[in-house]
């Protein structure tokens, strides 16, 4: 009887501590937010992307909460309102995924400084976003 009682305790305080863990976390979600890593825009990571051709995009992809979906934006940096938006789908489901794609830069894209914005959203509704700056060139 005595040791039954010792056992509920453990399992009580192990629950708990488990809670506190848990609660440490920025905004008391149950799981962390997705993770994204080794991040490779551009051929050996140059950052530049070519009008009218395709810009490979590489990166590590972590997501407690599995992932929901994965989106590029890329948008000019001042001034003009170029902007190239994809959304990717395939992904979810997946707790850990090597995201590469190649995107289309449009031959209509006009060249300069961009920024590119990778956001990985998991299916509790977390988000982690990097942001990075490309330059888009005439090839
Ligand atoms: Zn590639
Ligand atoms: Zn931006």
């Amino acid at each position: 009887m005595k040791t039954k009682l010792k056992t509920i305790i453990a399992i009580g305080l192990l629950a708990s501590s488990q809670a506190f863990f848990w609660s440490c976390d920025d905004d008391d979600a149950s799981v962390s937010k997705p993770v994204i890593s080794d991040l490779e825009i551009g051929l050996d990571d140059s950052h530049k992307a070519y009008v009218g051709s395709d810009l490979h995009v590489e990166a590590e992809i972590i997501a407690e909460g599995l992932i929901d979906k994965i989106t590029i934006e890329i948008h000019q940096e001042e001034g003009g309102d170029d902007e190239i938006e994809l959304e990717y789908d395939e992904y979810e489901g997946l707790r850990n995924a090597t995201f590469h794609k190649h995107v289309d830069i449009p031959s209509e894209t006009v060249p300069g400084e961009y920024h590119f914005h990778l956001t990985v959203t998991d299916q509790e509704g977390n988000q982690t976003s990097v942001e990075e700056d490309i330059t888009i060139a005439l090839k």
